[in-house]
């Protein structure tokens, strides 16, 4: 199983500099895999302190134009329903920056490790877990099956638990 998480997203840095007095970091937010352009994403700055210094939703083009009050350390939190609102941190900033942030689409599968209770049932009883890789018949396989199969294929967003009632992955 591969690490979910922050660490597959990806900040990709592209530092233009130039000579303007006005300060500002710019630049668009894509979606990591597909590269759509995301907009109504909230985009803040914050110093190094965490205060927030900017803030903007992003247009329809997923752009962002915010204003920089001096040479420091920034980060930039992204939120935006659907998504994991990830926060870049340490960006130097000294001049007028140009950026390009990818965020990740959210995974909406239940992460926990005791069943589940199904949203649409409103019960547990029926959730099983949904086992990955090669599995080898245990005590269990057939009709009263306590376990459901879901390949060999993982991906860092896949459901680990099935409620037969509904017959859903949760
Ligand atoms: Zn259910």
């Amino acid at each position: 199983m591969f690490p979910k998480s922050y660490a597959i997203l990806m900040l990709i840095l592209m530092i233009g500099l130039n000579r303007s007095s006005a300060q500002s970091i710019y630049g668009t937010v894509t979606e990591l895999r597909c590269k759509d352009k995301i907009s109504g994403v909230l985009v803040q700055l914050r110093d190094s302190r965490s205060n927030v210094i900017d803030s903007m939703t992003t247009n329809t083009n997923g752009q962002f134009n915010l204003k920089l009050k001096s040479r420091d350390k920034y980060s930039i939190l992204l939120t935006c329903e659907g998504y994991d609102g990830p926060l870049f941190t340490n960006i130097s900033i000294a001049t007028d920056t140009s950026i390009n942030l990818r965020i990740k689409k959210a995974c909406s599968y239940i992460n926990s490790s005791a069943a589940p209770v199904c949203p649409i049932c409103h019960m547990s009883d029926q959730v099983i877990p949904i086992e990955y890789g090669l599995i080898k018949s245990r005590p269990g396989d057939g009709a009263g099956k306590k376990y459901m199969l879901g390949g060999c294929l993982v991906s860092d967003c896949d459901p680990h638990w099935y409620c037969k009632r509904d017959k859903r992955a949760l």
